[in-house]
């Protein structure tokens, strides 16, 4: 089971399961609710949260709707209590929230960027510096989604937009030289974004704070790189694919919650799927393994600036959607005018609609999934053309498929999917037995 075998370990557990359920549940469950919900006897639930209140985890208040007798208290986020810092970065801008226990997102800033590396990680560094200084002790850790794959917990890819193993650790912890330098496209240069033999930088660059060169690489999927040491943060960061981040979000707080098998696919510039099982996106080996949008799924042979030929994502999303009305396409570019085409091309938009239902198809014939969602230009996607899209997944499907084909939906996280499921990567870290006890020892 949980292995606790002390009082003090029993106590530690339950103080993170208390927390848990206060968060899974969205701060909405009465102390009650709670204690029945976990199995707890009323006297330890009240002496678990008269101490998580005690250390600002949490804070009571009365239920909105009161019945007759003692009025009930409803445990939620301490007013000085844990933040998670969430990051979404699209390939043409970033976006920083910060996130209390319950999941309740205060967005700080929503910046463009020019798509370098540099010009999108370093100012987002900037700002989560700033932010950390700011809100002090109460970061419990960082969250950053990113439009690409992401390998060993902190080495991302975003073909769009040319980058090749960009260290995100490296680039958010490394000043920036004012104004940010580096002209679009020519992401390559290896002092920044390469990667050289086993340290991190080979090119008399500085290093990060707190690691040397020939250090040990970054720690696998779900492992944090702690950003410590002088002029680090001090606190874990957590790296992840936006479609991971967007399924697991899903899973936690939206309508792939209690599905055992599903798929989840993300429609941004162009398009991400990721299967979900028990709750969990499925990572892969090394981290990345988000990328059903890098299948051949529809037949086509058109190259794909991933290297493989005829992917999926070049048919569906704002790049497909741009190309479909003739217009200019790529590099993290034109996002307004693709929300113009989506809004009023019937045609590019049953392209699209057409694509993403034959790749569904093809998905749903592997994995048996219960529910497909559909999260950024998917929801309105699937408004827009949801008749189109099941019509042409229809005859791709397999006959024992088509009995009971899944449930579709799109997602009712909408566009906040990443930021959430950056926020549940901190979190999951932060509410055990081990991260509560370092709140407790950080707390003034
Ligand atoms: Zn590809």
């Amino acid at each position: 089971m949980n292995g606790a075998t002390t009082s003090g370990e029993l106590r530690a557990h339950n103080r993170a399961r208390l927390l848990r359920a206060v968060h899974e549940g969205g701060a909405t469950r009465t102390r009650s609710q709670l204690t029945r919900d976990l199995g707890l006897a009323r006297g330890t639930a009240s002496v678990l949260v008269a101490g998580l209140v005690e250390d600002e985890l949490l804070h009571e208040e009365p239920a909105r709707e009161q019945g007759r007798g003692r009025p009930t208290q409803v445990p939620g986020p301490h007013p000085r209590g844990p933040l998670a810092l969430a990051a979404d970065v699209r390939e043409d801008a970033w976006e920083l929230a910060a996130c209390e226990l319950g999941g309740r997102v205060t967005v700080l800033a929503v910046r463009p960027h020019d798509g370098t590396p540099e010009g999108a990680l370093g100012t987002l560094g900037e700002a989560l510096a700033a932010e950390r200084e700011r809100l002090g002790h109460r970061v419990a850790g960082v969250g950053v989604a990113l439009a690409g794959p992401v390998r060993h917990g902190g080495l991302v890819d975003i073909a769009h937009l040319s980058w090749h193993t960009v260290d995100v650790p490296h680039l958010l912890t490394t000043p920036l030289p004012h104004p940010p330098t580096g002209a679009r496209g020519s992401t390559d240069t290896p002092s920044r974004s390469g990667r050289a033999g086993d340290g991190w930088d080979s090119a008399g660059n500085p290093l990060p704070s707190g690691r040397a060169a020939g250090a040990p690489p970054l720690p696998a999927r779900g492992a944090a790189a702690v950003l410590g040491g002088a002029g680090g943060w001090g606190v874990p960061l957590f790296v992840g694919n936006d479609t991971a981040f967007a399924a697991l979000a899903e899973a936690r707080r939206g309508r792939l919650r209690g599905v055992r098998v599903g798929l989840h696919l993300h429609v941004d510039f162009d398009l991400g799927g990721v299967l979900v099982v028990d709750g969990r996106p499925l990572g892969g080996a090394a981290g990345s393994g988000a990328e059903f949008g890098h299948m051949p799924l529809t037949g086509g042979e058109r190259p794909c600036p991933c290297g493989a030929l005829g992917c999926w994502s070049t048919e569906v999303g704002a790049n497909a959607l741009l190309r479909h009305a003739g217009l200019a396409h790529g590099g993290g570019r034109g996002r307004e005018q693709a929300e113009r085409v989506l809004a009023t091309s019937r045609k590019a938009v049953a392209a699209n609609a057409r694509a993403l239902g034959r790749g569904i198809a093809a998905l749903v014939n592997a994995h048996d999934p219960e529910a497909v969602t559909l999260s950024g230009h998917g929801v309105e996607l699937y408004e827009r053309a949801g008749g189109t899209l099941r019509a042409a997944a229809e005859p791709y499907l397999m006959a024992i498929r088509r009995e009971a084909p899944p449930r579709i939906e799109g997602s009712a996280l909408g566009w906040r999917g990443a930021l959430l499921g950056a926020m549940e990567s901190v979190f999951d870290a932060f509410l055990t037995p081990e991260g509560l006890g370092e709140w407790r020892g950080s707390t003034p």
